[in-house]
Parts: structure tokens; C-alpha cells; sequence
């Protein structure tokens, strides 16, 4: 039994799928963060839980070569960047090897690639959600919500969001001050600003400001908003959002335009985009770009398929490639991004797309119901993967090609490995760093149907 706070050394087995170093201390599991694997440390332990026992890195006495001192003040505490110890070489093997792992471990035969970074892999985050409270001397601080909590971390300049939108939250902060709007206080379920919700059009240059409210009056709302416009013209729209539920969930469902069009717009692979609050669009543009590209080469298009972007957001993937192929249908359960999806085929003028509003697995299993084919389904679920009422539905279709997005590989490969009982198998898995500093990465695997492993079903 170890106790808390205690020292203990020792020496980094492996990191796990969460990103924390795992050692021993006799038969006890320490988990530590920021270090690598092999790296000697010494930690201090801070708690138990269920898998183990959760440490503060104190010292590492044998530094892996990648290591860099962390270029941010708060990296310790906030939890969202994993990696800023790791220089960019460190960052990209790391996430490869944990791939290699992944597959491995699955008994999946896919060539992992070298991941594709970016150049500049800081600033790249285009939606932000800042959260507020007050210190000791009752001072407004705007900041992060913890890994894990809902305990907010102040911070005043981060190295993944764009400056300006730190800008607008420093003044959003000296705003709330002048015009005694209070910060929303989660225990006590009272207070009036609960969250600010950013969206920065990187090609445009457009930013969209989400002010969630706990209430359906915003008392000084006509000079908070000219404040603001006068301060920062690239605001184009502000949409005060009303949540007075007790929930994490950051977005209520009443909205009400109090400036602009109530959406921004952004250009992706040369197409244009209307995007609304509550719609899916991916973090990082640059590296988007670079993943719809992929996925594009690793397909085989003749121009005459007929293929399915499930999961499709504002159907960006799908119009990326509406031009390669005869007809495109996309599905995503979120109404609004559906909405959004409509009126971005109509802006581009691509006529071959269209859209319905359904849950994924419902719509495949009505499509596998009236044999409806598809020569290609692209499939980028959230976080969570898809499932079997998909998946069954999907091999009965039995499209030619599979490409399967997915920005949670452990998941990807879970329904990876069902898929291969049904002869659907692939060569490679080519991540992208949609998310550099952070543990997570994008995959992108293309499935076909090979040899049925018959032992396996
Ligand atoms: N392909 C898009 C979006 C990917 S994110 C892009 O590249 O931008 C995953 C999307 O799946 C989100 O838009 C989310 O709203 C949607 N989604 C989540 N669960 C779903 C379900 N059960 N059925 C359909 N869509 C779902």
C-alpha cells in the first residue's frame, strides 16, 4: 500500500491508451504524466484509484533525448496539451508506436505509416470553450476546465488557440467586471455567463463568439455586444445561447442572434462553409485539408460510384469528393449540421450530394432493409466508434471500399477487428496530428474485401 504523498522512483514500462507513464513499486501500479517511456522518475503520489495509484512527476533522473522544457506556464495543471514535453520528432514516434501497439495488440495486419504533422503545430485550434470564475479577491478569471473535472484553470495565453481569441476573452473578462456580469458558479447553480464559446474561420479570418447563458434575460447584453464589436471588427456574429439546465453539457438548446448571421463562414479545400454553433467542424484546418486529401488518394474512383459519408458533419467529406464520383449521400444525426450540410451544397453548387437527418445505424439498417447499395461508405464516427446494428448493416451492403476516419484509433480498431470477420480487411493505417501536443490523432484506414477468415466467424 502506498500513501499519499510519498516518493516513489521508478521506471517507465509503458505509457497507456490515456497517455499516463505506468511503473511499478513492487506489485502497486504508479500512474505519472509528461514522461516517456523507459525515462527514470521519481513522483509523488497523490491518490488511488481504481488502476492504480495517480502520481505528481517531480524529478526525472534519466532524460529520454526528446525531452524540451514545456513552453507553457500552466501545462502541469490543465491537462489538454499531454505532450508539450516531447519535442515534434518525440511527439510524431510516440503517436506512431502507439498505433503499431493498437494494431498489434488486435491482430490487425495494417502498415502504420509515419504520421503526417504539421509544420507549425501551435494555434491551430479554430472552437474553444472557456469557462469563468473568481479568485480569492473576486476578480473575474476566464480559463479551461481541468482533465477529467469541472474545476477551471485560469490562463491568459494558449499555445493551441489563436491569439486573437484570447484577446476577445481577456476583454469578454474586463467586460464582465465593468458591467457586473457574474460568472455562472456550478455548485451553487447561479450566476449569469456560464461559458464562452469561440469559432475562428482560419481562411476567413471570421470569428463567431457563443455567450452561454443561465438565464433567458442577458440584462447588459446591447453594451456588452457593441463593446465587444468595437473592439474586435472580425467578430462577425454573437449568438447568446440560453442553458439553465445542471448539466456539463455546454450548449442549451435556445439560441437567439444578437449580432450578425448567426454562423460563420470558412473555406476547405476550396469549397465554402457555413458553420452554426452546434454543428461538427473539425479543430484543425490546415490538417484537415490534409486528411480529406488522404482519404481521397486512398480511394479507387472510377466517377461513376455511388458512395455513403456517414457521420458527415456539415458534409464536408463528402463535398470534398462529390466531384470525383456520381452521387453522394450523407447522414448525420445532428440537425443542425444537417441544415448547415443543405445550404453548403447549394453555396458550392454541387448537385450530386444530399443529405438526410437520421442516427447512422437506423438509416443503414433501413437501406440494407430496401438492398440499397453503395460502392463506397466513408465513415467517421465520434469518439465512441460506431456499432453493430452499423457494421452488420455495412457488410451486408457489401460496398467495394471502406474508408474508415476516425479520431480514436482504440475504437477504429475495435470495429476494425468485426469488420474483418466479414472479409473486410485493409494495408495500412495512415495517421494524421489533427491534435499535435495532445495524445490524441487522427487515423485513416481504407477496408476491401478480401479473404473471408472463416476460422473467425
Ligand atoms: N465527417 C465530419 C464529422 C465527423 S465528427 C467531418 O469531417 O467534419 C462525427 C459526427 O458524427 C458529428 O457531426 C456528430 O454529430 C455525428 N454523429 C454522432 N453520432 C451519430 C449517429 N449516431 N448517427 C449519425 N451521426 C452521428
Amino acid at each position: 500500500m502506498l500513501k499519499e504523498k510519498q516518493i516513489v522512483k521508478g521506471n517507465i514500462q509503458f505509457i497507456d491508451e490515456d497517455g499516463n507513464g505506468v511503473f511499478y513499486v513492487g506489485k502497486d501500479k504508479v500512474l505519472v504524466r509528461h514522461v516517456f517511456e523507459k525515462e527514470q522518475v521519481q513522483a509523488r503520489i497523490q491518490k488511488r484509484i481504481q488502476k492504480g495509484y495517480v502520481a505528481e512527476l517531480i524529478r526525472v533522473d534519466q532524460k529520454h533525448p526528446g525531452r524540451i522544457k514545456p513552453a507553457c506556464p500552466i501545462f502541469e495543471k490543465c491537462g489538454s496539451c499531454h505532450l508539450l514535453h516531447m519535442d515534434a520528432k518525440a511527439q510524431s514516434d510516440f503517436k506512431k508506436n502507439q498505433l503499431i501497439k493498437l494494431c498489434k495488440d488486435a491482430k490487425l495486419p495494417l502498415q502504420v505509416k509515419d504520421i503526417l504533422t504539421m509544420e507549425e503545430p501551435y494555434h491551430y485550434r479554430n472552437k474553444m470553450i472557456i469557462g469563468f470564475q473568481k479568485d480569492r479577491n473576486r476578480h473575474i478569471q476566464a480559463g479551461f476546465y481541468e482533465e477529467f473535472s469541472h474545476k477551471i484553470i485560469p490562463y491568459k495565453r494558449c499555445l493551441l488557440h489563436p491569439e486573437i481569441c484570447d484577446e476577445i476573452v481577456e476583454e469578454i473578462v474586463s467586460l464582465m467586471e465593468k458591467l457586473r456580469i457574474e460568472p455562472y458558479e456550478e455548485d451553487k447553480r447561479r450566476g449569469l455567463l456560464r461559458h464562452v464559446l469561440l469559432r475562428y474561420g482560419k481562411q476567413s479570418g471570421k470569428i463567431m463568439v457563443v455567450l452561454v447563458i443561465n438565464q433567458n434575460v442577458f440584462p447588459a447584453r446591447k453594451n456588452f455586444v457593441n463593446a465587444l464589436l468595437h473592439k474586435f471588427p472580425n467578430i462577425t456574429t454573437i449568438v447568446q445561447n440560453v442553458n439553465t439546465r445542471k448539466t456539463s453539457v455546454v450548449l442549451g438548446d435556445q439560441e437567439r442572434v444578437l449580432y450578425g448571421k448567426g454562423y460563420i463562414e470558412d473555406t476547405l479545400c476550396g469549397l465554402k462553409y457555413r458553420i452554426s454553433s452546434k454543428s461538427f467542424y473539425q479543430i484543425n484546418h490546415e490538417q484537415t485539408q490534409v486528411l480529406y486529401q488522404t482519404g481521397i488518394d486512398m480511394l479507387e474512383l472510377t466517377g461513376n460510384e455511388k458512395v455513403l459519408d456517414a457521420y458527415c458533419g456539415i458534409g464536408t467529406i463528402g463535398m470534398s469528393m462529390a466531384h470525383k464520383v456520381k452521387q453522394v449521400i450523407g447522414v448525420e444525426i445532428n440537425k443542425d449540421a444537417v441544415n448547415d450540410a443543405i445550404v453548403n451544397a447549394k453555396i458550392n453548387d454541387v448537385k450530386n450530394i444530399r443529405f438526410i437527418c437520421d442516427d447512422a445505424s437506423a438509416y443503414m439498417k433501413k437501406a440494407q432493409q430496401r438492398k440499397e447499395r453503395f460502392d463506397v461508405v466513408i465513415m467517421d464516427p465520434p469518439r465512441s466508434g460506431s456499432n453493430e446494428q452499423f457494421l452488420s448493416a455495412l457488410v451486408n451492403m457489401k460496398p467495394k471500399q471502406i474508408l474508415y476516419i476516425s479520431c480514436n484509433p482504440i475504437t477504429q480498431v475495435r470495429d476494425m477487428q468485426y469488420l474483418k470477420r466479414f472479409g473486410y480487411v485493409g494495408d495500412a493505417m495512415q495517421g494524421v496530428d489533427m491534435f499535435p501536443n495532445t495524445n490524441h490523432v487522427e487515423t485513416v484506414v481504407l477496408l476491401s474485401k478480401g479473404e473471408v477468415d472463416s476460422k473467425k466467424i
